[in-house]
C-alpha cells in the first residue's frame, strides 16, 4: 500500500491582539484531564484532509489526542487561526450557543480526537468545575480575540451618515459577533468592492455575510438568519418557561431557570442587555466597585445562561400572548408559536421620544437613545446635548464629557437634586466640559443627511435660541413594553404589569383567577405568568432589582410546575 502523501506545510496561526495570556486562550490539557474528557465525548480517528467543522454544521468541540488540526475562518481568504496540537481543543462561544461555526477545522494528518457535541459539552461544563473553567475561559477569550481582530464571517460597509449603519453595528456588537467594518467615508478603495457585488451607494449599509450573501440595509432579523445567530427552534415542544426579554431581569431568570434544570427559552427583540446594555458604566451594581459597562454585564450573563443550556432567540419579538388554552402560547413576529407552561414577562421599557418635529428623521444620525463607546466615538471632539435629569442622563453626560469638546445638559426641571443621585450631581458640577441648563427644552432640529442644528428655549421665556450641534442624546425615561400582552394580564394606570399584592380582587375576577391560592409575589393575574424588572408596576427600575426579581421568579415557577 502506498504511504499517504506528506501533510502540506501548515501556515502559522494569528498573533494575539487582545493582550490575553496565550496559555489561557489555547490551554494544553493534562493527561488526567484528557482521561476525564473521554467520558463526555466520542473518541475517534480522523483522516488526513478530513473536514471536521464548517459553516454548515452545528459546531462540535474536538480535543486532539494525536495528530494536528488546522482552524481557519470560514469566510473569504480562510485566514488560519491556530494549528492545534495534541492536548489542545477547538471551539469558541458558538460551540455552547449552537450558533453556526465561524471556523473551518481540517485534520492536517491522520490522528485521534475526542469529539464532544453541544449536549455533552453542556453536561461537561455543569459537572466538572476544573474543566468548565478551562473551557469557558478559552471560549470567551477566543471570541474576544476574534472581535478584537475583526475576524468574522461578516463585512459591513457603512457610513457615519447613515442611521442603519449604527443600528447594524450595535446589533453585531451586542451579539458579540465579530465583523470587519469598511467606512465608506474614509476608504477610497471601497467602490471596487461595491462594483463587485453590484450594489449602489443607496443600499447602505451593506452586509456581506459569509463572503457570499449580500444583504442591502438588512433588518436585524435578516442578519440573524444569515449568520445563524439562532439555533433551530423546536416549536412542537411545550417549554417549562418562556422568558420574554433579555435585559438584566430576563437574563437573570434564564441563568437561574436553566441552572436549576428547567427547559428555558428566551425571546429577545434585539440583542441581550436591554436598557442596561446602553449604559456606559453601571457603578451601583454589587460586586463591581470600579463599575462595569452594561454591555460587559449583559455579555457575561448571556454566556452564563448559555452555559446552563438556555436557548436564546435574538432579533425576534413576542407579538401576542395567548392565554386561553391549557398552556400559554406566544406568537412571534415571524409567525412562530412557542408554547410554555409558565411565562416570565421581562420586556422592560422602551425609550421615550421627544415630541419634536423631525426628531425621528435623525435617529441614528444625530439623535441617540444610549451612550455607549460606539456613539461616543461618533461625537468625539464635538459638542453634544444630553436631554434629561435622571441618573441615565447624568451617566451619559459624564461619560461623553471624556471625549466631547462640550456637553450641554438640558433639563426641564429647576435642578437635578430631586431626580439624580448625589454622586452624579457632584461629578457633573466638577466636570468642566459639562454645561447644565435647567428649565430648558428642545423645540426644533435641523439638518441634511445628519443633524446639524438644535433649537431650544428656556421654558420661562418665549424666545428661542439655537446651537450648531450634531449629537443629541435623549435620556428622558421609558414606557413599559406591554403592547404584546393582548389583555391577558392586569395592568396599572400607567400601563405597567400588576403582580402579587398589587392585584385587586377585581383584577383577579376580570381574568377569572382559577386556583385556590392567592397570586405569588411577582405573579400576574394569570397563574404561571410572572412579571419582573422595569415592566412590573412597583419595581425599583434598577439593574440590581431587575436581576433580583428575575431570579426570584424562578422559585415561583418551580412551585407552579410542581403543583
Ligand atoms: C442609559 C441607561 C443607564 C442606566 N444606568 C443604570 C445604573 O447605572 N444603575 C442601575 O441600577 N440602573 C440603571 N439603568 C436602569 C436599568 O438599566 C434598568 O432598570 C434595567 O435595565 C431594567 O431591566 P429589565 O430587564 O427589566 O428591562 P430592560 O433592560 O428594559 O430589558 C427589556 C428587554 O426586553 C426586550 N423586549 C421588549 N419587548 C419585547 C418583545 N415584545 N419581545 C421580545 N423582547 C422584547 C427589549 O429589547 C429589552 O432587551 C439605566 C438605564 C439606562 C437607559
Amino acid at each position: 500500500m502506498k504511504p499517504p502523501p506528506p501533510p502540506p506545510p501548515a501556515p502559522e496561526g494569528i498573533a494575539f491582539a487582545s493582550g490575553q495570556p496565550p496559555e489561557h486562550v489555547f490551554p494544553t490539557l493534562t493527561p488526567a484531564q484528557l482521561a476525564r474528557l473521554t467520558g463526555h465525548g466520542r473518541p475517534r480517528t480522523v483522516a488526513q484532509g478530513e473536514v471536521l467543522a464548517d459553516a454548515e454544521r452545528q459546531p462540535h468541540v474536538f480535543v486532539l489526542v494525536r495528530g494536528r488540526l488546522m482552524t481557519q475562518m470560514t469566510g473569504e481568504g480562510g485566514r488560519v487561526i491556530r494549528i492545534v496540537v495534541p492536548g489542545e481543543f477547538t471551539g469558541e462561544m458558538s460551540a455552547l450557543s449552537g450558533r453556526r461555526s465561524l471556523t473551518r477545522i481540517t485534520a492536517l494528518e491522520e490522528g485521534e480526537v475526542i469529539e464532544i457535541d453541544r449536549e455533552h459539552l453542556h453536561s461537561l461544563v455543569e459537572s466538572d468545575v476544573e474543566l468548565s473553567q478551562i473551557f469557558m475561559r478559552a471560549f470567551i477569550l477566543r471570541r474576544v480575540e476574534l472581535v478584537a481582530q475583526g475576524l468574522g464571517d461578516v463585512v459591513l460597509v457603512g457610513s457615519a451618515h447613515c442611521a442603519g449603519t449604527l443600528r447594524v453595528r450595535e446589533f453585531l456588537t451586542r451579539n458579540a459577533h465579530p465583523y470587519t467594518y469598511i467606512d465608506l467615508d474614509r476608504d477610497a478603495g471601497v467602490q471596487e468592492l461595491l462594483d463587485r457585488f453590484r450594489v449602489g451607494v443607496d443600499d447602505i449599509p451593506i452586509l456581506i455575510c459569509r463572503g457570499t450573501t449580500v444583504l442591502r440595509d438588512p433588518s436585524n432579523h435578516e442578519i440573524a438568519e444569515c449568520l445563524g445567530l439562532n439555533a433551530p427552534l423546536d416549536t412542537g415542544r411545550v417549554r417549562d418557561v418562556l422568558i420574554v426579554g433579555a435585559g438584566p431581569a430576563g437574563l437573570a431568570a434564564a441563568v437561574y431557570g436553566a441552572s436549576e434544570g428547567l427547559d428555558v427559552v428566551v425571546l429577545e427583540t434585539e440583542a441581550p442587555g436591554g436598557q442596561a446594555g446602553s449604559s456606559s458604566r453601571i457603578e451601583n451594581y454589587l460586586g463591581f466597585p470600579n463599575g462595569i459597562s452594561g454591555q460587559s454585564l449583559a455579555g457575561r450573563a448571556y454566556t452564563q445562561a448559555q452555559k446552563f443550556g438556555a436557548q436564546m432567540i435574538v432579533a425576534s419579538s413576542a407579538r401576542r400572548l395567548r392565554c386561553d388554552g391549557h398552556s400559554y402560547l406566544v406568537e412571534t413576529d415571524d409567525g412562530s408559536i412557542i408554547a410554555a407552561r409558565t411565562i416570565v414577562i421581562a420586556t422592560g421599557a422602551a425609550y421615550r421620544k421627544l415630541a419634536v418635529a423631525d426628531m425621528a428623521r435623525f435617529e441614528g444620525v444625530g439623535v441617540y437613545y444610549g451612550a455607549t463607546p460606539m456613539e461616543a466615538q461618533l461625537c468625539r471632539g464635538q459638542d453634544a446635548i444630553v436631554v434629561g435629569g435622571g441618573n441615565s442622563a447624568g451617566q451619559a453626560a459624564v461619560f461623553l464629557a471624556q471625549g466631547c469638546s462640550r456637553v450641554h445638559m438640558f433639563v426641564r426641571g429647576d435642578g437635578l437634586a430631586e431626580t439624580m443621585s448625589r454622586y452624579l450631581i457632584r461629578r457633573i458640577e466638577t466636570t468642566g466640559a459639562i454645561a447644565l441648563r435647567t428649565r430648558t427644552e428642545i423645540v426644533g432640529v435641523e439638518g441634511d443627511l445628519h443633524l446639524r442644528r438644535v433649537m431650544f428655549r428656556d421654558r420661562s421665556r418665549s424666545e428661542t435660541e439655537s446651537l450648531e450641534c450634531g449629537h443629541v442624546f435623549v435620556m428622558t425615561g421609558a414606557d413599559p413594553a406591554t403592547g404584546w400582552l393582548d389583555g391577558c394580564v392586569a395592568l396599572d394606570a400607567a400601563g405597567f404589569v400588576k403582580t402579587g399584592p398589587d392585584l385587586a380582587a377585581e383584577d383577579l375576577a376580570a381574568s377569572s383567577w382559577p386556583v385556590e391560592r392567592a397570586p405569588y409575589l411577582l405573579e400576574t393575574s394569570r397563574p404561571g405568568i410572572f412579571a419582573v424588572g422595569d415592566v412590573r408596576g412597583s419595581s425599583m427600575k434598577r439593574v440590581a432589582s431587575a436581576v433580583g426579581e428575575g431570579s426570584t421568579a424562578i422559585a415561583f415557577v418551580h412551585r407552579v410546575l410542581s403543583a
